[in-house]
Parts: structure tokens; sequence; C-alpha cells
């Protein structure tokens, strides 16, 4: 078996473990866990805040409004949602879509480090501070540091991180999703960057344990 079709099935079994996840509080209020959706080899790996409304009914990211304009942005770029994969931070849709609990993230996000290991990814769009926050490691916020690209270590192996307004925010506000829609007119260059900058054979390798996860605030973050 090939190590494409080997991580794609481990991801596979991960996704059926997740299902029954009672990690945190969320479990108690959701209809299901949203694992991800997508290429289980893709190059190009979006993470969202958590699921909505829709999301926690039909078990997918990024169908509501906010899903509908992520897939405009895509087709911009001449890409579709299944050459991507796209996950969140959390994978239960926390009650009246309120911002995700530092507990919540914390119990979380073992399953997106475990994704990013078997996906693979050569270039991660962090899409809104708390994704951003939490794959960087550091506090800076998505005004500060959307559009910036920086090569950092996920799952084991040296990826592209890039932050983006997320979505949702970018609906309501037009010079945001101006800027929104300049970001992502670099996402082409960035993937090709990305694979032309990680080594050969790296990804072929087993992947060492999830980066240890830097000390987080003990406050919500928002959106910007
Ligand atoms: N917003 C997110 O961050 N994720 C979703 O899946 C939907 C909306």
């Amino acid at each position: 078996m090939s190590d494409a079709v080997e991580r794609a099935s481990a991801l596979r079994a991960y996704a059926d473990e997740t299902a029954s996840c009672t990690r945190c509080v969320l479990a108690r209020g959701r209809t299901q866990v949203v694992f991800g959706v997508g290429s289980p080899d893709a190059d190009l790996m979006f993470v969202g805040e958590a699921p909505g409304f829709h999301e926690d009914q039909q078990g997918i990211p990024f169908v509501g409004q906010a899903g509908k304009l992520l897939d405009r942005l895509l087709a911009g770029i001449g890409l579709q949602r299944s050459d991507t994969y796209i996950a969140n931070v959390l994978k239960c849709r926390p009650p009246g879509n309120r911002d995700p609990m530092p507990e919540e993230i914390a119990s979380c996000e073992p399953h997106l480090w475990r994704q990013i290991e078997l996906i693979q990814p050569r270039l991660v769009a962090t899409l809104g501070n708390f994704a951003t926050k939490l794959l960087s490691g550091k506090p800076l916020g998505i005004t500060r540091v959307h559009g910036q690209e920086q090569a950092v270590t996920l799952g084991g192996n040296s990826v592209l991180l890039y932050p983006l307004y997320h979505p949702a925010a970018a609906l309501y506000t037009p010079r945001m999703l101006t800027v929104l829609e300049q970001d992502f007119a670099r996402i082409p260059e960035l993937i090709e960057r990305a694979q032309a900058t990680t080594p050969i054979g790296t990804r072929d390798e087993p992947a060492p344990p999830p980066t240890p996860v830097q000390p987080r605030e003990a406050v919500q973050l928002g959106l910007f």
C-alpha cells in the first residue's frame, strides 16, 4: 500500500474514533462531530474555528454562508474544496455559536494535530484568530499577521502557515473581504513555494509526536 493510501485509511479510522469523542462538554449539545472534509492527501489545508448550526446539522465544515464565501474564494484561484482539506479547531458546535473556550481548545487540539500529521499538507491556511493563535503558538491577532506566511513545523513536517481573515468576518465587512481576496490570490504561489522547499522524502518519514502547544492566555479570543 502506498504511503498516501495508508494515511487516508488512518485518517478514516481516526474520524470514526473521533465520532464518539467526549473529551469536553460540547459533546453534550452537539448533533454530531464535524471532523473534516476534503482530500486526505491535500497540499492545502484550511483550519477554521468551530462548526456552526448548519455544520452541526450536516456534519461537514463550512456549509453555511461563510462556507459559500470560502467556495467562491477557492473558485477565484481555480480550486474546489475537494482539492483541499478543511477542518476546524473545535470539532463540535459551541452553544449559540459562542467563542471556543480555552479548555475546549485544549481538549480538542489533539484531533487537529493528528489530522495534520496524517494529511501532511504543505500550506496550512488558518481562518481567523483561534486557528492562527493555536497553530502559530503566538498570541498575535489576525489583523496583525494576516497574509504573512511563516515556515513552521506542524505534525512533524515543515509547512508554510498562512493566516487569513475568517470568511464569516469578511461577509459583513467589505474592506476585510477585499483584503481576504488579495491574501487568497497568493495561495497558488505559496503552494508552489511550499512544494519546492519541503525536502524530498520528508513526507514519507514516520511523523514524530505533535509539536508541544504553547501555553495560551486564559481569555477568550475574538475573530480579529
Ligand atoms: N465557521 C468555522 O470556523 N467553521 C465552520 O465549519 C463554519 C463556520
